[in-house]
């Protein structure tokens, strides 16, 4: 089978594919987890652990949580170069192929990609767009807690409801599910694109760096150098009571090193998160009331996503709905194990299993409503919670005479009356071929597996189907984009290399000069295995003399 299972996530992304021998992660760096990194420079780019250790020193060069502006129109510069987030994407992809292919010796030309079940039409549009970038066909995209519950629900034989609830590095969803007899029906689902461990991060650092007491200015590099304590220290305390962060020569002030020592207490870091564990919470109870179930009926919450990992999740489930929540088997590796056994089950290997999934949200469009003094309002065609694929039809009238055309303004979201409050997914000119007295068009939204919208109208006096160019926010420049010619490289030392010549070159201390000289000689002379630790090394000292330099 060539197709790879992937989970393309904010913090990291998990690749899988299937073998006769059964399921297979892919290894990056020694590990299954791929930090979802993007590093670029002169030389080439650098996904992964290595980018990770690039975003201390190069902060300018390196993207981060890259998944949260997919679907936007936010670009990022790395190396003084342009990027749109899919592009980015793109290059992590790229990298997983890469390996992939050179780990199993085999070529893969397809996969089956997962996203948060709350992403937009936009930010499905261009996860299939990074895809493509990286030269691979999407097979299926599929919602990522509807991943995590086929792999859950892959080897039960039981008919059960239960609760996926799905918190990552940045974006939380929670979905209610149906299993019996091998199908697998997601009945109502919800979420928050914009909730995760990144925000965690972001808070504790925040306190971490009110406890220092340093009255230094909190440099962007100063910034991403805490924010990777501070989730450090945040990963410790789901096992500890207590951090204790000791990181010597943090800073500089005056040519003084600055040492950052400070304790963190689990219940202090609990206070931080309470209010967005509670809207988890909340978000829970609402979707199981949009599916018009109790909280009784659920026989379980199944936890999975990296942030689920905390034990104040657990807590406040429990306080809050009465039920423990059950910590899904490697919560890191199910959602793309699902991604694959999704592929297997499209590719008729697995066929026991079938998936049906739904809309997270209704899609619609702007229409005037005399009756409330001609605002817009939402007039929606296709209802949150609807099983897909599926096609609706609804039916609009001109607004003059011999109209000839219909523009419409396609948005998805809930708030029928106030139209602000839903996402603006693109427009569309419906043009009418034969306009007459009182016209009246059709229009029909189609929504695929994959989440994605397509819009046709057909004019009612004539049969006749009217096609329109359906604009959506995303570029669609990235497909003539120059990523396809980028190399990915397996190392990065000529970047590290790169750094140390130009410190060399600065006016440092001499002594700091000797030092450096002395470390890039252990370096280029040092075995693979030692290279990591070494790296480390250098990266902290090129950190700590770029920040006093
Ligand atoms: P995911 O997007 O599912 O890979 O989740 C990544 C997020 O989970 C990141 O914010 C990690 O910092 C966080 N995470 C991973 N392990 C733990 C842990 N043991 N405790 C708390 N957060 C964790």
């Amino acid at each position: 089978m060539d197709i790879i299972g992937i989970d393309l996530g904010t913090t990291n992304s998990v690749a899988t594919v299937y073998t006769n021998e059964g399921l297979k992660h892919i290894s990056f760096d020694g590990d299954f987890l791929l930090p979802s990194i993007v590093n670029v420079s002169n030389d080439g780019v650098i996904v992964g652990i290595k980018a990770k250790n690039m975003a201390m020193i190069a902060q300018e060069n390196t993207a981060i949580s890259i998944k949260r502006l997919m679907g936007s129109d936010q670009k990022v510069t790395l190396n003084g170069k342009e990027f749109t987030p899919q592009e980015v994407s793109s290059l992590i992809i790229k990298k997983i192929k890469n390996t992939a292919e050179q780990e199993m010796g085999e070529k893969y030309n397809r996969c089956v990609v997962t996203v948060p079940a709350y992403f937009n039409e936009n930010q499905r549009a261009a996860t299939t767009q990074a895809v493509e970038l990286a030269g691979l066909k999407v097979l299926r995209v599929i919602n990522e807690p509807t991943a995590a519950a086929i792999s859950y629900g892959a080897n039960k034989d039981e008919d059960m409801l239960y609760g996926v609830y799905d918190l990552g590095g940045g974006t939380f969803d929670i979905s209610i599910i149906e299993n019996s007899k091998g199908l697998i029906e997601v009945v109502a689902t919800s979420g928050d694109n914009y909730l995760g461990g990144d925000d965690f991060d972001k808070k504790l650092s925040q306190l971490i760096w009110q406890k220092s007491g340093f009255d230094i200015p909190l440099t962007q590099k100063l910034q991403i150098k805490l924010n990777q304590i501070a989730e450090k220290a945040k990963i410790d305390l789901s096992t500890q009571e207590e951090v204790i962060i000791d990181e010597k020569f943090f800073a500089k002030k005056d040519k003084e090193p600055l040492h950052l020592e400070v304790e963190i207490g689990r219940e202090e870091f609990e206070e931080l998160i309470r209010e967005d564990i509670d809207r988890t919470v909340e978000l829970l109870l609402s979707t199981l009331e949009d599916a018009n179930y109790d909280i009784d009926d659920l026989e379980a919450i199944i936890l999975t996503g990296g942030s689920s990992r905390i034990p104040f999740v657990t807590h406040t489930i429990l306080e809050k709905t009465g039920k423990l929540p059950i910590l899904i088997e490697d919560p890191d590796k199910s959602v793309s194990i699902g991604a694959i056994l999704q592929g297997a089950i499209i590719e008729g290997i697995d066929t026991d299993s079938i998936l049906v999934d739904i809309t997270p949200y209704s899609l619609g469009i702007s229409t005037l409503n005399e009756s409330m003094g001609f605002e817009l309002i939402l007039s929606k065609i296709i209802l949150k919670n609807t099983p897909v694929p599926v096609s609706k039809v609804s039916r609009y009238y001109a607004m003059r005479d011999y109209q000839e055309g219909f523009e419409i303004d396609i948005y998805q979201g809930e708030n029928e009356k106030d139209l602000s409050e839903n996402i603006n997914i693109g427009n569309m000119l419906l043009e009418i071929k034969n306009p007459i007295k009182e016209g009246a068009i059709d229009v029909t939204f189609t929504l695929n597996q994959d989440g994605m919208l397509s819009v046709v109208g057909k004019e009612i006096h004539t049969d006749e189907i009217i096609k329109g160019e359906f604009r959506t926010k995303i570029s669609k420049s990235s497909q003539h984009s120059n990523v396809n010619e980028m190399d990915i490289l397996n190392e990065h030392d000529r970047a590290i290399m790169g750094k140390i010549d130009k410190l060399l070159e600065s006016d440092i201390l001499e002594e700091d000069k000797a030092d450096l000289k002395a470390l890039k000689a252990k370096y280029i002379n040092a075995h693979s295995e030692e290279k990591a630790t070494i790296e480390e090394e250098i990266i902290d000292t090129i950190f700590f003399l770029e920040d006093s330099h």
